[in-house]
């Protein structure tokens, strides 16, 4: 193990979102590491944010840069700490992420924090001997709760008791983090998170609900950390919810399928299309692919509305004529692969949502209306966060309007 001190630690991991932050703490306190999400963010987050960047970064650095503060200021010491923030390469600023943390904190004399960044390349050497283990764990983490929020996004618009949905919810994300926290086999902790998804299944089942509304179905693509902290975009799931629309959310294990085929990609561009090294590629794509499997069939009929690819290489496809995976690279491509995905499988429009600045959601801002007329001229918004409110309440309105005026219209209505 290159980094025996994490144990003495409590790693923090950022929200991206909240219930994933959780169940994928618990995943690595099943390796022994003592995890949790970071704390909630609030006015003083960017506050703090602010004051340690320059402003030529993107939100997601200062929101995340406000909540690892406020973890120091909660009373834990520099040495105690360690905090997860994932890298990737590429052009985008988010490589520069973890490497800016270390150099903020080293600045104000905190040598002794620990940024923990693991990834493929370095065989997840940070984790120690349990890395393989907790990449299945982590896996299974991602998602079970993602399986969760989906329900919840279908129930909670329609819920007759304001906030009945929501306690189901977090009553089986801490079933669930209970569950993937445990020091056990891995086919008996698949027994167990399948037997509680089928339990909040019926639960969610019996939660009296409206079935006179129709409800504009809204999917959300756009920037990973953005779109899924609900911090940084101003609740808008919510907002969206509470003028009477239902969501569908591009969930954080796309981006964990997309640096997948990044991987296989690479890998075939270095000439090891048939080598050791794909091989066991291969199986482990296999591995997390069969469990999300398992996980995903007690759920299968109510959550149809809601069905993924079978393989990621059809978002790849359908960005094709956009963006053509291979000579371009970064979210864009996924954001504009998973709308013209959301299109076909019938919501009435899309919502992009990107920090400020962000050059992913620039370029796919670009590209949205020759999409958009390529697709039935479906309604597609970017609705950009700079820390600054938006007046959400309006703009969610008049795109509402619009959805709503898409459905009346489209030919593959739900
Ligand atoms: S995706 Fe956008 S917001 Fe995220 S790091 Fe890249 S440029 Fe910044």
């Amino acid at each position: 193990m290159k980094n025996p001190d994490i144990r003495n630690r409590k790693l923090f991991v950022p929200r991206m979102p909240s219930e994933a932050a959780r169940a994928f703490a618990a995943a690595f306190r099943s390796v022994g590491i003592d995890a949790a999400e970071t704390p909630q963010s609030d006015s003083k987050t960017l506050e703090i944010g602010a004051k340690f960047t320059h402003g030529d970064e993107c939100l997601p650095q200062k929101v995340t840069m406000g909540d690892f503060f406020s973890v120091l200021n909660n009373g834990l010491a520099p040495h105690e700490v360690a905090f997860f923030m994932p890298i990737a390469p590429g052009p985008c600023r988010f490589g520069q992420y973890a490497p800016l943390f270390d150099k903020t904190f080293k600045d104000l004399g905190y040598n002794d924090i620990m940024i923990i960044s693991p990834t493929s390349m370095t065989g997840y050497n940070e984790l120690g001997e349990h890395g393989e283990e907790f990449i299945r764990t982590g896996w299974r983490a991602l998602v079970t709760a993602e399986l969760l929020s989906k329900l919840l996004h279908k129930i909670r618009p329609l819920e007759l008791e304001i906030g009945s949905s929501d306690v189901i919810f977090e009553k089986h994300l801490n079933v669930i983090c209970s569950i993937l926290e445990q020091k056990i086999d891995q086919d008996d902790k698949m027994k167990k998170l399948v037997s509680a998804l089928t339990s909040a299944r019926d639960e969610f089942r019996k939660i009296k609900i409206n079935t006179s509304i129709i409800t504009p179905f809204i999917g959300i693509v756009g920037e990973i950390f953005c779109r899924l902290n609900s911090f940084s975009n101003q609740e808008t799931v919510k907002e969206i919810e509470r003028q009477g629309g239902m969501v569908w959310m591009s969930d954080i294990t796309e981006w964990v399928r997309y640096a997948m085929a990044e991987r296989k990609y690479q890998l075939i561009q270095d000439g090891k299309r048939w080598s050791k090294e794909m091989l066991s590629f291969l199986i482990k794509n296999y591995i997390l692919m069969k469990d999300e499997h398992d996980l995903t069939k007690p759920l299968k009929e109510d959550l149809h509305l809601f069905e993924e690819p079978k393989n990621f290489d059809e978002i790849l496809k359908l960005a094709e004529p956009y963006l053509p995976f291979g000579k371009i690279s970064g979210e864009m491509v996924v954001s504009i692969g998973r709308a013209c995905y959301l299109q076909k499988k019938g919501v009435d429009g899309i919502i992009d949502i990107s920090p400020f600045t962000c050059m992913n959601g620039i370029v796919s801002e670009a590209i949205y209306p020759r999409l958009s007329k390529e697709h039935n001229n479906i309604p597609i918004k970017v609705f950009y966060f700079d820390g600054v409110p938006l007046d959400l309440e309006r703009d969610i309105g008049i795109f509402l309007e619009l959805a709503r005026s898409y459905r009346k219209k489209k030919k593959n209505t739900l």
